[in-house]
């Protein structure tokens, strides 16, 4: 199981102070209601020192979630993302994940939030592979979880926010209950949407699929790197609704996210997918994703932010 590795500092509101330091109150809005937008995100080590990967990507999401839940933080993108290179370099990592938080405070007692002050906050600390050793390498074993994704216009996907992960939650919890690394969410209209924390990509006759943006799913920055890189290894690529049935029927199925990068799928409800193998399109796109984040190829998309 993924448990925090503690480092020396975090960052809170223009301060660097010692992690065991870093608290709030137990009556924050936050934590009676979910209000906390936040970001997962990666450094990775290059023969530059640490990079961090699409870290402007990150922060704007992250200003699109606090617009949508009207919180303004004093904080620009640009302050962020010097704020973050200054964490990296303080905590010295060489690789990490970033978990920046802007969360409503202690003050309001109700859904009416703005009496709680808004708290920004950004740590780090080191983390391997989200779905375990190996599961890059051979692959998981993913369920369709029970449990749906919530409808467009109840509660936004497009931000991240604590709130939301209280159904990635259920269908993580049921997939490791039934003995699955994964669980892949459906959508209220029985499409596929994607997994617990992260977005699915199919494969079929050398073409790659992948869900639209369709309010049941998070618009993962990782999702968004593939769609370039399909572009560069020349894979063609369609963004479309999908059945159920299409992963039983795919060649290759993968997830993607920061936590989990590119990880193959080997079976969805004990059914192989292909061979039961992660496939040449994954093995493509996950070599292509590595020699980007490490700086082994030229950073052609502007994605690194290096932290010397
Ligand atoms: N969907 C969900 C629900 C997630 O939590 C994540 C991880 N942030 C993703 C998709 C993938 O997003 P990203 O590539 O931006 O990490």
């Amino acid at each position: 199981m993924s448990q925090i590795n503690e480092t020396e500092w975090i960052w809170r509101d223009g301060n660097f102070v010692r992690w065991a330091d870093a608290t709030i109150h137990v009556l924050s809005h936050s934590v009676q209601y979910g209000s906390a937008v936040f970001e997962g995100i990666r450094c990775y080590s290059t023969n530059q020192g640490p990079a961090i990967f699409r870290l402007q990507s990150h922060f704007e999401r992250m200003m699109g979630s606090c617009k949508i839940y009207r919180m303004d933080p004093p904080w620009t993108v640009e302050q962020l993302v010097e704020a973050a290179k200054e964490l990296v370099r303080r905590n010295n990592m060489s690789a990490c994940y970033l978990r920046p938080m802007v969360l409503r405070g202690y003050g309001a007692s109700s859904m009416v939030p703005f009496a709680s002050p808004i708290e920004t906050f950004l740590p780090c600390w080191p983390w391997g592979a989200y779905l375990g050793a190996g599961a890059h390498e051979d692959g998981v074993d993913a369920q369709v979880s029970s449990w749906n994704r919530v409808a467009p216009n109840t509660i936004p996907t497009m931000a991240k926010i604590a709130g939301n992960y209280l159904s990635g939650m259920l269908v993580k919890m049921q997939a490791l209950a039934d003995g699955y690394a994964e669980g892949i969410s459906l959508g209220p209209d029985g499409m596929l949407s994607e997994a617990s924390g992260a977005n699915l990509f199919l494969v079929k006759n050398g073409r790659i699929f992948t869900a639209p943006v369709d309010g049941t799913l998070l618009p993962g920055i990782t999702r968004d790197t593939i769609l370039t890189l399909a572009g560069d290894v020349q894979v063609p690529l369609n963004v479309q609704e999908m059945p159920r049935e299409s992963l039983y029927l795919a060649d290759e199925v993968f997830f993607c996210g920061t936590a989990v990068e590119i990880t193959p799928v080997r079976s969805v409800d004990k059914i192989p997918v292909g061979k039961g193998k992660p496939g040449p399109v994954t093995r493509a796109l996950q070599e292509r994703f590595r020699q980007t984040v490490t700086g082994e190829i030229p950073d052609a998309h502007g994605w690194l932010t290096h932290v010397n």
